[in-house]
């Protein structure tokens, strides 16, 4: 067991106005992330996020032109050639999968869930969630079959304007290609990394210290595991998911998205009481590295003052450096809880 969770705990000292101006301290962490190394700041503040106020946001949305309304969606948007996907969008009960204008990848797909254009964070349930899933799913897969110098897969989500969405219609981001992200490349170093020096597997062992330690364990659904980041990425404490018997998008089945998004809506459903109603999700799968497994990222994302700032600025943008303004240790007994409440 060598799975290592450092962290530096430090501090600023100020004469503080709140006390006096006596002298005072405000202690924070540098934490490194335990498969990555990468470190980021993580702090005690008593931050609390307003409810922001969606209506606006969709009243404004609906002055704008949506090309995923279903009477304008097959004139507007694009659609793929014969030979990637044959009939030009893959269609999956209510869910399309169409090209994206801005390809992020040589292959990057746009899922829209469905007819509807706004779809509240309450209502993304597993069957609100599925088609649009199993439709990425099922076009990575195929980009799989078809390209063999695709190795990284990754199906991507921005819920709503805060978390950099330009389009309030639900869709997804389905992208596959031969070059790895930042964050991919980071995670298959990490693992290649501990399988050399520890001879042994990151990822078993990782799930065996947090199911033991406890400290950021929120639970297991079907074949998922899910936990609080010990580093977390966003503003507000992140959630990862694990796919322990999952190395490969081959090895990823149909059955295996129901359990994940289970999970995902419980956890969207802790967001909410927290007042985030607002998200990032990315899953990430790659074709053969046997030291990998299929992983996701739910990352909370707020406009944090009333004057709307970004909840990005210099430390994620310039220095790649998250700062996090309490600890994943502190909420995570409260999602736990809720995660275990409601067994369906
Ligand atoms: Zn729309």
């Amino acid at each position: 067991m060598t799975v290592s969770f450092r962290k530096i705990q430090s501090s600023a000292r100020i004469l503080n106005p709140f006390k006096g101006h006596a002298l005072d301290e405000l202690p924070f962490e540098i934490r490194f992330d335990p498969l990555t190394g990468e470190t980021g700041r993580v702090f005690d503040l008593p931050f609390k996020a307003e409810k922001p106020r969606i209506e606006a946001i969709i009243e404004r949305s609906g002055e704008i032109f949506c090309p995923f309304c279903p009477e304008v969606l097959e004139k507007s948007t694009p659609a793929f050639p014969e030979d990637i996907i044959p009939g030009g969008r893959l269609k999956v009960g209510r869910a399309s999968v169409i090209p994206n204008l801005v390809p992020f990848d040589q292959y990057a797909g746009v899922t829209v869930f469905s007819d509807e254009h706004y779809i509240p964070m309450e209502k993304l349930t597993p069957e609100t969630m599925r088609d649009a899933f199993l439709a990425s799913l099922l076009f990575l897969k195929r980009i799989e079959e078809i390209d063999l110098t695709v190795r990284f897969f990754s199906i991507n989500w921005n819920y709503m304007p805060p978390a950099g969405s330009s389009i309030v219609h639900p869709h997804l981001q389905p992208n596959a290609g031969a070059v790895p992200t930042n964050h991919v490349r980071l995670q298959l170093e990490g693992a290649a990394r501990y399988a050399r020096e520890h001879q042994g597997d990151y990822w078993a062992d990782f799930i065996e210290a947090e199911k033991r330690s406890k400290e950021r364990y929120v639970g297991e659904m079907g074949s998922t595991f899910w936990i609080m980041s010990f580093l977390p990425m966003s503003f507000l404490p992140d959630v990862s998911c694990i796919f322990p018997e999952r190395r490969f998008l081959s090895e990823l089945r149909e059955d295996d998205l129901l359990p994940f998004l289970e999970g995902l809506a419980r956890i969207l459903r802790a967001y909410l009481e927290e007042n985030v109603s607002s998200f990032n999700v990315a899953l990430f799968a790659v074709r053969d590295a046997p030291n990998f497994r299929i992983n996701a990222r739910i990352c909370p994302r707020l406009l944090p003052r009333p004057i709307g700032n970004s909840d990005i600025a210099f430390p994620q943008m310039l220095h790649r450096e998250s700062f996090t303004v309490y600890s994943p240790e502190s909420v995570c007994g409260k999602f736990r809880e809720l995660f275990n409440r409601n067994s369906r």
